[in-house]
C-alpha cells in the first residue's frame, strides 16, 4: 500500500468520498483512507439509515389510514426486524455502490486509521505513505454531555440497532436528529416524549414552520418540553425516568429507553493533527476560505471544520477543496444550503428566514400558499403545511423558502436553485409549473408575494397565519 499520491484523503465519509472523486477526474493521483466502513456517518449510521427507516414508518402511517383510498389493510402489523433488515440492505448496497465509484475512479483505497506524520507523510496499518496534499475529512462523532445517568441512554447509533420498538422513548435533545427519531417512534406507536433546553425545538427553522410540526406531533400523543434542562437520568423498576426542570417546576418522564441527541462533535482523534501543525479550535480543523489548514498542503473539509454539518456540505467543500488544489479558484459560498428535516409532514428550507432578513434591516416581501389549496396535495391525501417565500420588497430577488409539508425535501431543490442565482418572484413565477405537482406551491407562495396568487384569495394570502390549513377557495 505504500506510495507516492498527489491527493490522499482521510475519511472516507460524504466529503472524503466525492472529494476523492474529483480529484481523481481532475487527473490527480488519489488515495482514500477509511479506518471503518466507506460511506461514513451519512451511509452507515445517518442519512441513510434513518431515511430507510422512516420510509417504513411512512407507510406503516399511509396504510393506516388507507380506507379512504380504498386500501383496506386488515391486521396491519409493523415488522420492526423486516424494516431493519432492509434498512442494512440499502446500506450495504450505497457502500458497495461508493467502492465501485472509487475503484471505477481509478482512487486507491486503503483500510486503517490515518496519523499525519507531517511534511506530507502519513501512516496507516504500519505503513507510510507520501501525499502532495492531504484532504482531512474525518467527521464528526455524537457530543456527549456530563448528565449523571447518561450511561443510560442511547445515542443515535444505538437507537438504528434496537432490537424492538420501545413502548415510551425520552429524546433528550429537540435538534434534528431528535426530532426524526421522535417522529419514527411516534409513528410506529412508541409514546414519545421530547426535552429542549430551547424556547423551540428545531431551533434552526422559522417559529410559524415548528409551531405547525409541534401540533401535528402532539395530535400523535407525543409531549414536548421545551426550555426544559435535564437533571438526570435514574433507573426506576424495571424502566427509566428522566428528571428535568422547566423554569422553576420539576417534571420527570417514564421511559423504556432515553435517546440523548444533543449535537455532534468534529473528530480528530489519533489523528496527530496538531503534531503535524495542523490548528484545532475546540476539536474543529481550522480553515481558511479556501479550506486550509495552518499546514502547509493539509486541507479540511466536512462535519471536522464545524460549521453547516451536513452531508451535502461536506460534499460540496471536498469539491472546493481539491479544485483548489489543482489551482481553481473555489471558496465555498454557503447562503443558500438547503436544510432538510424528515419528520411527517416534512420540513424544509434554503436561505434567510423572515425574522433573520428583518433583524438584517432588510425589507421583505412574505407569500405563503397553503397545501390544502395544492390539487396535488389533495389526490396525495397530505394536505397540511404551507410554503413561505421570503424575498427582497424592493427588487423581489429571493431571500429564502420554507416548506412544512409533503415532500418538502425534495421541493427545496427549486426553491435552492432560485436562492443561490438569485432569481425575483417574477422569474419563478413566469417558470411554468407542471400541473398537479407540489412544486405549484412554491410558484403560488411566490405569486402571493406579489399580492398575485390565484389559487388563494390574496388578502388572506398575505395574511395567512403559519400553521393555518386555510380552506381551499378551488384547488390548483
Ligand atoms: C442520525 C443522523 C442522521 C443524519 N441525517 C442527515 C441527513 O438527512 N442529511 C444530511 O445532510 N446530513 C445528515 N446527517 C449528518 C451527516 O451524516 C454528516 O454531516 C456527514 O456524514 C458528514 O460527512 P463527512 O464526510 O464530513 O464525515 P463522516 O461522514 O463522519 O465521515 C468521516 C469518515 O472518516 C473516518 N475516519 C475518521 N478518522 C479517521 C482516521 N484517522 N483514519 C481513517 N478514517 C477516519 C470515519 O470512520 C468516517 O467514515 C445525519 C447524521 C446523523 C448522525
Amino acid at each position: 500500500m505504500a506510495g507516492t499520491f498527489d491527493v490522499a484523503v482521510v475519511g472516507g465519509g460524504p466529503g472524503g468520498y466525492v472529494a476523492a472523486l474529483r480529484a481523481a477526474q481532475l487527473g490527480a493521483v488519489t488515495a482514500i483512507i477509511e479506518k471503518d466502513r466507506f460511506g461514513g456517518t451519512c451511509l452507515v449510521r445517518g442519512c441513510i439509515p434513518t431515511k430507510a427507516l422512516l420510509q417504513s414508518s411512512e407507510l406503516y402511517t399511509l396504510a393506516k389510514g388507507g380506507a379512504p383510498f380504498g386500501v383496506v389493510a386488515g391486521n396491519l402489523s409493523f415488522d420492526w426486524p423486516a424494516a431493519q433488515k432492509r434498512k442494512s440492505a440499502v446500506v450495504d448496497q450505497l457502500v458497495k455502490g461508493v467502492e465501485g465509484l472509487l475503484k471505477a475512479g481509478g482512487v486507491t483505497m486503503v483500510s486503517g486509521a490515518a496519523k499525519l506524520l507531517g511534511g506530507g507523510a502519513i501512516e496507516v496499518a504500519g505503513e507510510r505513505l507520501q501525499a502532495k496534499n492531504i484532504l482531512i475529512a474525518t467527521g464528526s462523532a455524537v457530543s456527549r454531555i456530563p448528565l449523571q445517568g447518561a450511561e443510560l441512554t442511547i445515542d443515535s447509533d444505538a437507537i438504528l440497532e434496537l432490537k424492538e420498538i420501545p413502548k415510551r422513548l425520552a429524546v433528550i435533545g429537540g435538534g434534528v436528529v431528535g426530532m426524526e427519531f421522535a417522529a419514527m417512534f411516534a409513528a410506529l406507536g412508541s409514546k414519545v416524549t421530547v426535552l429542549e433546553m430551547l424556547p423551540q425545538i428545531l431551533p434552526m427553522v422559522e417559529a410559524d414552520l415548528v409551531n405547525a410540526y409541534a401540533k401535528h406531533l402532539s395530535g400523535q400523543g407525543a409531549v414536548i418540553h421545551t426550555n426544559s434542562k435535564v437533571a438526570e437520568v435514574a433507573r426506576v423498576g424495571g424502566g427509566l425516568q428522566v428528571r428535568f426542570s422547566t423554569g422553576a417546576e420539576g417534571g420527570a418522564v417514564d421511559a423504556d429507553q432515553v435517546l440523548l441527541a444533543v449535537g455532534r462533535s468534529p473528530y480528530t482523534e489519533g489523528l496527530g493533527a496538531e503534531a503535524a501543525g495542523v490548528k484545532l479550535d475546540r476539536g474543529r480543523v481550522v480553515v481558511d476560505d479556501h479550506l486550509r489548514t495552518s499546514a502547509q498542503g493539509v486541507w479540511a473539509i466536512g462535519d471536522v471544520i464545524g460549521g453547516i454539518m451536513l452531508a451535502h456540505v461536506a460534499s460540496y467543500e471536498g469539491v472546493c477543496a481539491v479544485e483548489n488544489m489543482a489551482g481553481h479558484e473555489r471558496i465555498p459560498d454557503y447562503h443558500a444550503a438547503p436544510n432538510c428535516v424528515y419528520t411527517d409532514p416534512e420540513i424544509a428550507h434554503v436561505g434567510l428566514g423572515e425574522k433573520e432578513a428583518k433583524d438584517r434591516g432588510l425589507e421583505v416581501k412574505v407569500g405563503r400558499f397553503p397545501f390544502v389549496a395544492a390539487g396535488r396535495a389533495l389526490t396525495l391525501g397530505q394536505t397540511e403545511g404551507f410554503v413561505k417565500v421570503v424575498a427582497d420588497a424592493a427588487s423581489g430577488r429571493m431571500l429564502g423558502v420554507h416548506i412544512i409539508g409533503p415532500r418538502a425535501t425534495d421541493l427545496i431543490a427549486e426553491a435552492t436553485l432560485a436562492v443561490q442565482n438569485g432569481l425575483t418572484l417574477e422569474q419563478l413565477d413566469l417558470t411554468m409549473h407542471a400541473h398537479p405537482t407540489l412544486p405549484e406551491a412554491i410558484m403560488e407562495a411566490a405569486l402571493a408575494a406579489q399580492g398575485r396568487a390565484i389559487h388563494i384569495p390574496n388578502r388572506r394570502a398575505a395574511a395567512a397565519s403559519g400553521g393555518a390549513n386555510a380552506p381551499s377557495p378551488g384547488s390548483a
